[in-house]
Formats: structure tokens, sequence, C-alpha cells
């Protein structure tokens, strides 16, 4: 007779439920937009939460297109069991159209807060020819940790003129986030106060 194994009521996998259980968790979130073309409007760039002028054309998606806030975001949601900036947000909702990607990030920061998480750090890496991160890279990280209220350190590379950014059709990004259990964190802030009893 074949005993059918339990299934646990309570799987630690997907929801914010994880912060109850006292573990930092790590998420991963990856982006890509493309490059406005000769039949987009003119479009901006934005991109790691900083202006970019002098670029000659911006990257084209629902809101400011910020590959690198954009990932970021997604990497939190992860970390914290709530999906992604899709579900978060929604891709056809007006609300959210042309929201800056620091806005993004300040909002999924203060989602994860509420669902009992603190943003341990962010790390990002954005894969693309231009703009050229590397000179405005301090800047960035400090507009990014400044939303996302955590550090958040930014890195850049390319591909060697292979793929989507290669061949200069547009920019990615890839994050990894850890979160920490705001319960936590509030015990370290404070050690004058007992860290036990919180069974
Ligand atoms: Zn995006």
């Amino acid at each position: 007779m074949i005993t059918p194994v339990p299934v646990p009521s309570t799987p630690p996998t997907g929801g914010s439920t994880g912060a109850a259980r006292g573990l930092p968790r790590v998420g991963t979130g990856v982006d890509v937009h493309r490059y406005a073309g000769p039949g987009d409007p003119a479009t901006p760039m934005r991109l790691a939460g900083l202006d970019w002028p002098d670029e000659p054309r911006g990257l084209v998606g629902h809101s400011d297109a910020d590959v690198a806030a954009h990932a970021a975001c997604d990497a939190l949601l992860a970390a914290a069991g709530l999906g992604d900036l899709g579900t978060q947000f929604g891709t056809s909702d007006p609300a959210w159209a042309g929201a800056s990607g620091a806005a993004l990030l300040a909002e999924t920061a203060r989602r994860i807060e509420a669902a009992g998480w603190a943003v341990g750090n962010v790390s990002v890496q954005v894969v693309g020819s231009r703009p050229r991160l590397g000179a405005r890279r301090a800047e960035a990280e400090q507009v990014l940790s400044a939303a996302a209220g955590g550090p958040v350190s930014v890195a850049a590379t390319t591909t060697d003129g292979l793929g989507l950014t290669g061949r200069d059709e547009g920019v990615a990004a890839i994050a990894t986030a850890l979160v920490v259990p705001a319960a936590d964190l509030a015990h370290r802030a404070h050690p004058a106060h007992p860290a036990g009893g919180d069974a």
C-alpha cells in the first residue's frame, strides 16, 4: 500500500508570509527595453534613475523604460514574494504610464516594507553600449539608493558586440536583491532591547 506523502500546509515558497520565518531572502530581476526608432515619438533617455540629455535616442516602454530601476524593482518584489512589476503595477494601468523608474522603485520599497520586509541591498548590472554609465555610476547609485531606502550598487558591461545589446537594439539589466525581515532589522538597530522571546 502506498502512503501519500503529506503536503505541507504552508509551503516555504512564493508569498510574502516568509517574513515571519525570520530568514533573509534573495530575488532576481531582468529587464530589457529597445531604443526608440525612426517611427517612435521623440523619447528622452532615462537610465539608472538619471536623465541623459546628450543621448540621441531613449528607450521605449509603458513607463520611462529605465531597465536598471525596473530590474531592481523585480528583484525586490521577487525576494519579498510579491510577484513582479507587471502584477504590482500593471503594464496597462494609466496611473503608471510615464512613471520614472525611481518613483516605481520607491513605491516598490514601500510595498515590500508594508509586507514586513526591509531592503538589505540591491546589485544591478546594466548590459548595453549606450549610454556610458561609468562616469555617472556614483550619481546613479545615489539616486537609486535614495529611492529604494537601502544601498543599490550599479555596474555596467557590454556583450562584445553580440546579441540585442551588442547590435545596439536596446539595453538590458539584471538585478539581485536581498531583503530581510523588518523585525530582525529593528532588533539590530536597537541592541539594548532583548532580541529573544519573539517566538
Ligand atoms: Zn521595464
